[in-house]
């Protein structure tokens, strides 16, 4: 959580923002927007100042389970080079070790986590898979990406539609190729 005297301090810098590119920050419709905005990234940001990802209760499984995966979950984060946001699809497996798995409601909360502060879409993508490895220490994990930017679509080169892929892999997706290809061909469309 963003306290109180830093969101003090988001209102202060967006209204000289909006004075810098010539706004009238007492303009009825914008008055109201430093206020908002400083709640928006207390929001958005809220991992930033969250220790760690504590959100989940490992249990043991019986049978040994070959591959969990959870496909298309969505996400919004914001990229730390724009401050604009990127969004897009997860795409998260992991291969249990000693039988451990995690709630699968979690695993979207785990994505959630990474997202709430400023990143780049690589990082993002190796995060998840770290968080999953020290919660779970599963015997391989697998986690793709695939994003759109707001900084690669509204401004700069301007490329709507463009998507980002990105993919990491650890212990036995990155060994077994079979394992990796079945990821594949099952987050594939
Ligand atoms: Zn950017």
């Amino acid at each position: 959580m963003i306290d109180t005297k830093s969101q003090e301090k988001i209102q202060i810098a967006v209204k000289m923002i909006l004075e810098a590119i010539g706004e009238d920050p007492e303009r009825e419709g914008i008055q109201e927007t430093p206020a908002r905005v400083a709640k928006m990234y207390s929001e958005v940001f809220s991992s930033v100042t969250a220790p760690e990802f504590d959100n989940y209760k490992v249990f043991p499984v019986d049978e040994t389970t070959e591959m969990v995966l959870l496909k298309d979950i969505p996400f919004y984060s914001m990229c730390e080079h724009h401050l604009l946001p990127f969004y897009g699809m997860v795409n998260v497996a992991y291969v249990p070790g000693d039988n451990n798995v995690i709630g699968l409601s979690k695993i979207p909360r785990l994505v959630e986590y990474c997202a709430k502060r400023p990143n780049v879409q690589e990082r993002m993508t190796v995060n998840i898979a770290q968080e999953l490895t020290r919660i779970l220490a599963p015997k391989g994990v697998a986690v793709s990406i695939a994003a759109r930017h707001m900084c690669v679509e509204m401004r700069g080169i301007q490329k709507p539609g463009v998507m980002t892929e990105t993919s990491y892999y650890l212990g036995s997706f990155k060994e077994d190729k079979e394992l990796k290809r079945e990821f594949l061909q099952r987050t594939t469309k």
